[in-house]
């Protein structure tokens, strides 16, 4: 199953993409953990993400597109995936569709985590990234507004979005998680996860 995960930050996306790859057994790619690795390593992809990841701008497309394309040949990949914080925008998700279709693959879900916008504003206030200073988080948050929340639109428009409320406990919104995906599994979501 290839399942695309959306929320703000701060929404709990990493502890449910944790827990949710390893009881599908499929890849997790999150796209913040490999930009911070080659900011780490200093890395020529690193080196240019580092302001943007700062300024809690979203990273160039180009350079986020072809880290996943690299990734998504590997074999570990095969079984299916968890994208997680990719796409971030209507382009990405475009270029993501357009690189699966070339395998003849597809997205089977979009995971919508629903979370208030305080309680987003909350929650990142206690985590200490240095990328969840004030200034930086509501820029993260202004650009989840305007770029990636219109992701949503474009996985209902087809037909493959479900939504889960990310309130409560980290077990109760698993269920949640859980839930959604079998539902879309017994759709047929599965398809093509051999
Ligand atoms: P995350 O851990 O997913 O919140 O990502 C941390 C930061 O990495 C973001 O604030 C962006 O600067 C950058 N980033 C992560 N994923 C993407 C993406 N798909 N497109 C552009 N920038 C990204």
């Amino acid at each position: 199953m290839r399942i695309v995960f959306v929320g703000p930050p701060g929404a709990g996306k990493g502890t449910q993409s944790q827990r949710l790859v390893e009881r599908l057994a499929i890849a997790h790619l999150s796209t913040g953990d490999m930009l911070r690795e080659a900011r780490q390593k200093q890395t020529k992809v690193g080196r240019l993400a580092e302001e943007y990841m700062a300024a809690g701008k979203l990273v160039p497309d180009e350079l986020v597109l072809a880290l996943v394309g690299e990734r998504i040949t590997s074999p570990d990949c095969a079984r299916g995936v968890l994208f997680d914080g990719f796409p971030r925008n209507v382009k990405q998700a475009e270029e993501l569709d357009a690189m699966l279709a070339e395998r003849r693959m597809a997205i089977d879900m979009a995971l919508e985590l629903a979370v208030d916008d305080e309680e987003v504003i909350r929650r990142l206030a206690g985590r200490g990234r240095p990328d969840d200073e004030p200034r930086v988080v509501a820029e993260r948050l202004k650009t989840y507004w305007g770029q990636t929340r219109p992701l949503l639109d474009y996985y209902r428009g087809r037909g493959i979005l479900e939504t889960v409320r990310g309130d409560g406990t980290i077990d109760q919104v698993f269920a949640r998680v859980l839930k959604a995906v079998d539902k879309r599994a017994g759709r047929g979501g599965a398809r093509g996860s051999e």
